[in-house]
């Protein structure tokens, strides 16, 4: 087996090279076992394929479109500057894609309701929405803070009928959320299925949420060279836990021809310890949330507290695939700081009429700097993971008189 290969397919027991695995309680390992064995069968099958397409057709809204930005590279003057349009996704990001396919799973184990954590509230609104439109209870645990910090999330996720439980210990926020969220799902994991919301935690969920989110690339493979007659040079894309770039890396990673950049948040800088989530640039292997992967931690291991102006990205660890193809250097992590990243969001909002996720604005500063330094003939890809229109009062308020606001 080739390195390549290896990072395509997990091992057995869910190893990506070193990385990924399952440590958890032997009562859990139990029970992923049986998920892992249930995913393996039903991703095969005709019927769950035939559903999950309906779903992503019908509902989602898929194909997402690729667009070209004229204005953009006609501008930055270098590279051709293109997008995938996973904010025209419905609910305005790529994370819907893997968790309609999650909540079928659930239905198909006979699990009666989906439980998961949520930062700014992006995963649990998409967590929401798919599970009101399977049939399924829907549990989201979200720090005080947060809750305080993203209310409109709140009440939609309420509206779709879910329930919010706040987490009142520790710093209020996302890593306590996640603490509370698993164990409260440990009291009942045979009626519930714990909902990853990334390309993390102990396998199979790193796979599998890769797996359904990998339909970005499957599609922008075709639609890229119907547009242009080539592949893409380059893809980019910006990696919290990672899933909007292994969904359009994954299809790209057996053409060598394919240059691949993950965009992480530096925050207020990567030479400042706790004030970006820039894993795999300054992490070193460790065990976070049930795997092995890139961490950002003290000589105890210990998560260190991380920052960065993308709420969806800010997190200590990284999936397991992406801390292994960067060890073999198939994709080259890069990062992108809090105000470059405020830059492009207005930068293709006032280009090209498109408001970014600041997640994903990440990505778009990075593709601007790669294309600065490219001929006009090269070609850049990038994942636009999701819409603004949930930054748009923290952006005004926090950098609005800069821009003229
Ligand atoms: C959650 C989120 C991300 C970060 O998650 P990944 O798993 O790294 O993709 C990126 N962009 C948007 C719009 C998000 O909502």
């Amino acid at each position: 087996m080739t390195k390549l290969d290896a990072a395509l397919m997990p091992d057995v027991h869910g190893f990506f090279g070193e990385y990924g695995g399952s440590f958890v309680p032997p009562q859990l390992q139990t029970i992923l076992d049986e998920i892992t064995a249930e995913y393996l069968r039903i991703k095969e099958d005709p019927e769950f394929k035939k559903e999950m397409a309906y779903y992503m057709k019908q509902y989602v809204g898929r194909p997402s479109p690729i667009f070209f930005c004229e204005r953009l590279t006609k501008k930055v003057g270098g590279a051709k500057i293109y997008l995938k349009r996973e904010d025209l996704n419905h609910t305005g990001a790529h994370k819907i894609n893997h968790c309609i396919g999650e909540a079928i799973l659930a239905k198909k184990l006979g699990k009666t309701k989906i439980i998961a954590e949520t930062g700014a509230g992006q995963h649990g609104v998409a967590l929401a929405t798919a599970a009101a439109l399977i049939g399924l209870e829907c549990e989201i645990h979200m720090g005080e803070v947060d809750i305080a910090k993203e209310h409109p999330n709140v009440v939609r996720m309420q509206i779709l009928g879910a329930k919010v439980v706040p987490v009142t210990h520790g710093l209020k926020t996302l890593k306590e959320a996640v603490d509370s969220a698993f164990e409260a799902y440990l009291k009942d994991p045979v009626t519930q299925l714990y909902a990853i919301g990334s390309v993390v935690g102990p396998h199979p969920f790193p796979m599998m949420v890769r797996d359904f989110q990998s339909v970005i690339g499957t599609e922008a493979r075709v639609q890229f060279q119907e547009l242009t007659g080539k592949l893409p040079d380059n893809l980019v894309a910006c990696v919290g836990g990672g899933s909007n770039a292994l969904g359009l890396f994954t299809a790209f990673l057996n053409d060598e021809s394919v240059n691949i950049y993950g965009v992480e948040p530096a925050g207020h800088g990567v030479e400042i310890p706790g004030k970006h989530a820039a894993t795999l640039t300054k992490g070193t292997p460790g065990m976070i949330h049930g795997f092995k992967c890139y961490n950002l931690q003290d000589e105890n291991g210990e998560p260190l507290p991380v920052h960065s102006v993308a709420s969806g990205l800010d997190y200590p660890g990284v999936g397991p695939q992406h801390s292994y193809l960067h060890d073999i250097k198939r994709v080259n992590y890069t990062h992108i700081d809090d105000n470059d990243a405020i830059d492009a969001f207005f930068t293709l909002s006032r280009l090209e009429g498109i408001i970014p996720a600041i997640e994903s604005a990440h990505a778009v500063a990075y593709a601007i700097k790669l294309a600065q330094k490219l001929p006009h003939e090269a070609t850049i890809l990038v994942n636009l993971s999701g819409r603004g229109d949930k930054d748009i009062d923290f952006v005004v308020e926090n950098f609005g008189k800069k821009y003229g606001i």
